[in-house]
């Protein structure tokens, strides 16, 4: 290692290799330490292996904090299109798939490519692994670090280490002790956009369904979210549950709509008047799979003839499909949890610099500060975008 650099980044992920290359335009001499045998793991691993880089419609409503307002500044100056704009520079292709998320056409190697050429190109220079053993913080305002390959110092230090989720791919809590350490509060972290687990009855009434997926409105604390649901041999997965997982916790109230965009009620009606004859269940097959269909009549609901219904019945009915009652155990937690939701507390952060309020010269960015996206591409323009305030900065 050289013996010393103006800025050391610890994390060579999304966020961290942003920070490098933005400080390193501005000449600063920059070094980045991965304790990972590669750069960029969940970037490789994002997307299904093509990196949904980015979401075109990402506003600070995208993402969960404490503090709300924190990540509006460093997403206001980094914004979607100023990564398109690299992303193109590059040649690399890419195509919308829905609401606004863009992917690669062939494989998130492009973006780790990218962005090491980039770092390369403003000579910032990253070291996989690398294990920071001790930091000190002197009065004359530097950095000593020992790590495994030796001891360097630094001006500012930017801690980039990302969250707790998939530690298989070398996740770990590095960077909310580094946090703790340097006086910071770190609001409480768990699994967010993962999936959703249910034991005893709940799950003996789904688990055989495996594979059955329908189009839902999940709702839960004020939020909704319409998408896909998937049950599992566990629970249920899908991006409706992945995205609501994130405001849910164990207790609370969990409801799906299971066919959204329609006036249940009224549907119905005019299914009783068109087919008097047939059984609820037959009827919801129409509009639902027909295995999920059945098992709502089996458990939740009486099939009978359409015309057996009064008005009243056919009233509980509809507000039974509108608002089904999901109960979840739990989540699988970070063995398949997308992101971390909390993390370091905001309020110790400059939302201009992600530069720490305490100690002047360490910075935090990404996914280790308490700022969560949805999914859809969120969680990476704030990787770029706090990556880059920080860049500026340091
Ligand atoms: P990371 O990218 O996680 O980088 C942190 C780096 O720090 C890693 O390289 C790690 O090895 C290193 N590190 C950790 N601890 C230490 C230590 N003690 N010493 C040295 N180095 C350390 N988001 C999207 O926007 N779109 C997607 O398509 C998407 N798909 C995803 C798919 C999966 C399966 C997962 C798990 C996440 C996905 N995400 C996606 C979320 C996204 O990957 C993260 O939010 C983002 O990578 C966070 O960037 P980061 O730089 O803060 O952390």
């Amino acid at each position: 290692l050289p013996p010393s650099v103006d800025v050391v980044v610890i994390g060579a992920g999304a966020a961290g290799l942003m920070c490098a290359i933005a400080a390193g335009a501005r000449g600063r001499r920059v070094l980045v330490l991965d304790h990972a045998n590669k750069v960029g793991k969940k970037i490789l691993m994002s997307g299904g292996g093509r990196c949904n880089f980015t979401n075109t419609g990402t506003s600070p409503a995208n993402f969960i904090s404490a503090n709300p307002h924190f990540c509006k500044s460093a997403l206001a100056r980094y914004t979607p299109a100023d990564f398109i704009a690299m992303v193109d520079a590059h040649r690399i292709a890419w195509h919308e798939k829905e609401l606004g998320q863009l992917f690669c056409d062939e494989s998130s190697k492009l973006i780790v490519r990218m962005l090491l050429d980039e770092a390369a190109a403003v000579q910032a220079q990253v070291r996989t692994h690398c294990t920071v053993e001790e930091i000190v913080h002197d009065g004359d305002r530097r950095f000593r670090l020992r790590t495994t390959l030796g001891t360097l110092e630094c001006e500012s230090l930017v801690v980039a280490t990302g969250g707790l989720s998939i530690p298989s791919m070398g996740a770990t809590g590095f960077g909310y002790e580094i946090a703790r350490r340097f006086g910071h509060a770190v609001l409480a972290t768990r699994a967010g956009l993962v999936p959703l687990t249910l034991s005893g009855k709940h799950l003996e009434r789904l688990q055989d369904l495996a594979g059955v997926s329908l189009e839902v409105d999940a709702r839960c604390n004020g939020m909704a979210f319409r998408n896909r649901m998937l049950v599992t041999h566990r629970g249920v997965s899908g991006p409706a549950i992945l995205q609501i997982s994130s405001y849910w916790q164990p207790g609370d109230d969990l409801r799906l709509d299971l066919l959204p965009d329609r006036d249940i009620l009224d549907w119905l009606s005019s299914r009783q008047r068109e087919r008097p004859d047939a059984e609820l269940r037959s009827v919801l097959a129409d509009v639902l799979p027909r295995r999920f269909a059945q098992r709502l009549c089996e458990v939740w609901l009486p099939s009978r003839p359409l015309k057996q219904y009064g008005p009243g019945q056919l009233r509980e009915v509809a507000a039974l499909l509108q608002a089904w009652p999901l109960v979840a155990s739990g989540t699988e937690g970070y063995r398949t949890a997308e992101v971390t939701l909390g993390g370091v507390d905001t309020d110790g952060l400059s939302s201009a610099t992600m530069m720490s309020k305490h100690v002047p010269g360490l910075f935090f960015i990404g996914e280790v500060v308490d700022v969560t996206g949805w999914l859809g591409g969120y969680n990476f323009q704030w990787a770029w975008a706090s990556g880059r305030a920080a860049g500026q900065a340091c």
